[in-house]
């Protein structure tokens, strides 16, 4: 994809993205946009760069580095955030290289994140996975233990959480599941919510998403 291609895409997104944000009179700035780079090629990410992009969004520890580490450097506010699963085994890779780790969701991972932190000195920002419509084969917290669990992630493991972060089903209207996550958010004093994707990032922010995930929409289809 070409930079021009990228820059009107990201434009147009920008835009959609301010729209929204007005119609829930809410600011533009409330929202920030993840760019997904996750299977994209060097071309769309140089593009992405050169049209101002610095936050990233990655679904696997090793291809996030094998496409950020030797970039990280010439771009001092990069800011790489893991959207994917993660493996107990990868907690150390994956805060050596993450500015911030969306899908923490069980006491094990945060034991691993938190030993990951002491061992590099700095701990990446946290967001809470919740598995917000309990399908069993979604990652993230349950509903019923959201709240339990981001009590013991800073009473037992010293991490803070930032935010919480869901995939909403797929086939269902997303705004009900929106609102159950942003819902968890307020009464635990938790202000970050990342949730909308390309189809449906509009209807996330009328739900007070303050991230938005956008993939396809910005780079086009992926590569597979
Ligand atoms: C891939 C992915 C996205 C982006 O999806 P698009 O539909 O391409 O915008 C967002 N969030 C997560 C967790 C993903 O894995």
């Amino acid at each position: 994809m070409s930079e021009t291609h990228l820059a009107n895409r990201l434009f147009s997104l920008k835009a959609l993205i301010a729209q929204a944000a007005q119609q829930a009179s809410r600011s533009p700035a409330s929202v920030r946009l993840t760019a997904v780079s996750k299977t994209q090629p060097n071309l769309p990410i140089e593009a992405a760069l050169t049209c101002g992009l610095r936050i990233f969004g990655e679904n696997r520890v090793q291809e996030a580095y094998t496409r950020w580490q030797a970039r990280k450097p010439c771009f001092p506010d990069l800011e790489l955030r893991l959207i994917g699963p993660l493996q107990t085994n990868k907690a150390r890779d994956a805060v050596g290289l993450f500015d911030a780790v969306e899908t923490l969701d069980r006491p094990r991972l945060a034991r691993a994140i938190a030993d990951a932190s002491a061992h590099h000195g700095r701990q990446p920002e946290l967001y809470v996975q919740v598995n917000i419509g309990n399908e069993p084969q979604k990652a993230g917290v349950s509903i019923q233990e959201a709240d339990t669990f981001i009590e013991n992630v800073s009473r037992e493991y010293g991490l803070s959480v930032a935010g919480l972060m869901c995939i909403p089903p797929a086939a269902d209207n997303p705004g009900t599941y929106f609102s159950a996550l942003a819902e968890i958010a307020a009464r635990n004093g938790i202000s970050e919510l990342s949730m909308g994707m390309s189809d449906d990032f509009e209807v996330a922010i009328a739900k007070g998403a303050t991230r938005v995930r956008v993939g396809s929409l910005l780079f086009g289809d992926r590569p597979t």
